[in-house]
């Protein structure tokens, strides 16, 4: 079997065909042909068939060779077109060539016939070859000029030789610019690390390269690019040129930008916010460490915060956090730092200071800088500051240990009666330590019943009888050690202990009073401590109220003692709680008089009953004029309002000499009897009553 060979033959004799076809099948070839004897029917042939050669006779009587040809050429075919004549003039036989016939041979001597065809065929398929990988350059090329990213390509050392639109339209740089210049040279100058240093090395290596850089327009303004940088290489595998293909990244960069300032930055104030804070305090003490030198951490946090936000509005509030920042600011150095931690908080990093009176130094000036009112709203209002200061390594080892401990030693500055600054001392340390102690016990207590009550008789300076006893919490762990109020209290009202901690007094409280007054007269009115997160709390009312119901006592003789700080506090649950206590007849007593505001005004808004002077005064009375003054105006002023007056803390017989040629009406204190435990209570009772010493004048 020959190679298969479609012939298109154009050809008005059949003898002559058949000669040409026997030649073709003798050179090997298994031609499948078809004879043509007008343009219209090869015109036909052309568009039914696909052919492989055309052998076209020159004569063809009204037509030649010339036109068959021009036939083939209308149709755009690419297909071996060879004359095979009779006799024919050498100059038509140009003149055919010329057109574009691929060959001309004579009838006579068809030998040359079969090479032809195999070689015409080879140039063929070459031709089409040829035009298909032009085709492939063509579309590749468009897709570099027109493609949406930039593409460059430079030769081995880097320099431009081409750059597509994309760059033109990115850099404003015209192509004929950029030819012949370094492939960054749009690059922003960057002092330092610089991203592209990597790339001439990975370049040389013939490796590709990615990163992203700042570029500088033509006009100036910065974008920022990711690049992929490859090498394009020969057969040899020599690196002849690089290709870098590059993409505007400049809106996913901003946007980066404004979340990583977002995430660093506090919003309102422009500080760092606590997240950086921490970063550079890390930073600090590693230098701190490499240096051995000292670091120092103030936190700041306003006095009383709360009330401008309260009566003044948010937004003044945050004018006055902005100003506050602004105050501060104008008081570290450049190498310090400032952030705001969140609310009216602010941490102070001092960094490479020698020791305890550089940070003091600070802290003063903090506190003077808020020595100066504030302008609200049009009017002056003083906020006043605390700071806690850390010294770093003296006071702990890692960010987290020194900025819990500036907390502490803050909390500590706004003990001592704020506006003012204070260092973090091991005396605080252990009192956080005993604290985290016994919010963890005291969470069991309740349960365990390990609370008790003792109580301290209240003896009334006329008749020289007991008449009241005051309710005292204790609480006596499991080994038998007691822990006095004053340090469990404030932590069970932080942890939120002191609901269930103050019902169970008042319960407990009544019972007692209704069971002592069952042993026999007298009966004795029992004072309960109310925190003033209890009076903050809307169930407070309503549980008294029950614990009231279910124990029996009488109303009014349950005194709830509360400090004067309540009433400034102003809660609207404060207020509907004491307006049902007084409606349920209950009696109001304020206590530790004295220590607090001491406004006046309050005593009107609520029915009180007693107002207790503080042990403090008392215990000075005797011995100090002024003490003795304000006692004696104390009580004088109670009186005027209706109220009796309880001395607290009597320990002599001059101080209840004194209280009673005052005009003191009740008196409570070591004098007459210590807090003692509810069966201790009858004995201890009748003695006093029995007592005739504090009868004496
Ligand atoms: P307070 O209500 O002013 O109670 C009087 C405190 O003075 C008691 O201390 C009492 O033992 C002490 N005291 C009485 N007479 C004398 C005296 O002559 N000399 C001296 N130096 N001290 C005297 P205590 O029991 O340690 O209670 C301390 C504070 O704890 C109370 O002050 C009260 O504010 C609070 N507290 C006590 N029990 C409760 C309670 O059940 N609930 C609440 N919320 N607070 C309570
Ligand atoms: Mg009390
Ligand atoms: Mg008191």
């Amino acid at each position: 079997m020959g190679k298969a060979l479609r012939v298109l033959l154009v050809e008005d004799s059949e003898d002559d065909a058949e000669l040409i076809i026997s030649e073709l099948r003798r050179g090997g070839f298994s031609p499948v042909f078809q004879r043509v004897e007008t343009l219209d029917s090869m015109r036909h042939a052309l568009s039914v068939s696909p052919w492989d050669v055309i052998l076209s006779d020159y004569d063809l009587y009204p037509y030649d060779a010339l036109d068959t040809l021009a036939t083939l050429q209308e149709t755009n075919r690419d297909l071996p077109f060879i004359i095979v004549s009779g006799a024919v003039e050498a100059e038509q036989a140009m003149t055919a060539l010329k057109s574009g016939a691929h060959d001309f041979l004579n009838k006579d001597s068809l030998a040359r016939l079969v090479p032809a065809i195999e070689r015409e065929l080879r140039e063929a398929n070459e031709r089409i070859q040829r035009r298909n990988a032009e085709e492939r350059v063509r579309i590749l090329s468009l897709a570099v000029e027109q493609s949406p990213v930039t593409v460059m390509i430079t030769d081995r050392d880097g320099r431009i030789e081409y750059v597509n639109p994309k760059f033109v339209a990115v850099t404003g740089y015209q192509a004929a610019e950029a030819v012949g210049r370094k492939l960054d040279f749009t690059q922003l100058p960057t002092a330092g690390n610089n991203p592209l240093e990597g790339l001439w090395a990975t370049m040389r290596e013939g490796a590709e390269w990615r990163g992203e850089f700042c570029n500088l327009r033509k006009d100036g303004q910065l974008f920022w690019e990711i690049a992929t940088v490859s090498p394009l290489t020969a057969d040899d595998g020599a690196i002849t040129h690089f290709v870098a293909v590059k993409e505007d990244i400049t809106v996913r960069r901003s946007y980066e930008d404004r979340l990583l300032r977002q995430a660093h930055y506090d919003e309102l104030t422009g500080l760092p916010n606590r997240l950086l804070m921490q970063d550079r305090l890390m930073q600090a003490l590693a230098a701190a460490r490499r240096g051995g030198h000292r670091v120092a951490a103030l936190i700041v946090d306003l006095d009383r915060f709360k009330n401008v936000n309260d009566t003044h509005g948010h937004a003044a509030g945050d004018r006055l956090l902005r100003e506050a920042a602004e105050r501060l600011a104008s008081c570290v150095r450049q190498s310090d730092t400032l952030a705001r931690m969140g609310g009216d908080e602010f941490v102070l990093i001092l960094q490479h200071i020698d020791g305890a009176e550089a940070a003091e130094n600070v802290a003063n000036r903090v506190c003077s800088l808020f020595a100066r009112p504030f302008r609200l709203d049009g009017q002056e209002h003083f906020v006043t500051a605390s700071v806690g200061i850390t010294l770093f390594p003296d006071d702990g080892t890692d960010s987290h240990e020194l900025l819990r401990n500036a907390d502490l030693a803050m909390y500590q500055a706004k003990e001592r009666g704020r506006n003012g600054y204070a260092f973090f001392t091991q005396e605080i340390n252990e009192k956080l330590q005993r604290r985290m102690a016994i919010e963890g016990q005291l969470r069991k207590a309740l349960g365990n019943n390990e609370l008790l009550l003792h109580y301290q008789p209240i003896l009334d300076l006329r008749s020289n009888q007991p008449v009241a006893m005051e309710a005292l919490v204790r609480w006596r762990q499991r080994d038998g050690k007691f822990i006095m109020p004053s340090e469990f209290i404030p932590v069970a009202e932080d942890v939120g202990l002191i609901h269930s901690i103050g019902d169970w007094v008042v319960n407990t409280s009544c019972h007692a009073a209704v069971g002592l007054a069952q042993l026999g007269p007298p009966a004795l009115r029992v004072a309960v401590n109310v925190s003033p997160r209890q009076l903050r709390d809307a169930a407070f009312g309503p549980s008294v109220l029950r614990l009231l119901q279910s124990s029996g006592i009488a109303p009014d003789r349950l005194e709830l003692e509360i400090t004067e700080n309540v009433l400034m506090e102003d809660a609207p649950e404060t207020d509907a709680n004491l307006k049902m206590l007084c409606d349920m007849g209950v009696r109001l007593s304020i206590d530790d008089f004295g220590t607090g505001y001491s406004a006046l005004g309050y005593l009107q808004k609520y029915p009180f009953d007693t107002l207790k002077i503080d042990r403090s005064f008392i215990s000075t009375a005797t011995t100090n004029v002024g003490s003795a003054r304000l006692v004696e105006t104390i009580i004088g002023m109670a009186h005027g309002l209706g109220l009796q007056v309880i001395a607290e803390g009597v320990e002599t017989a001059e101080q209840l000499a004194f209280l009673r040629s005052r005009d003191c009406d009740l008196a409570q204190g070591f004098l007459i009897s210590r807090p003692i435990a509810i069966d201790e209570l009858p004995e201890r009772l009748r003695a006093i009553a029995g007592h005739s010493g504090y009868a004496i004048a």
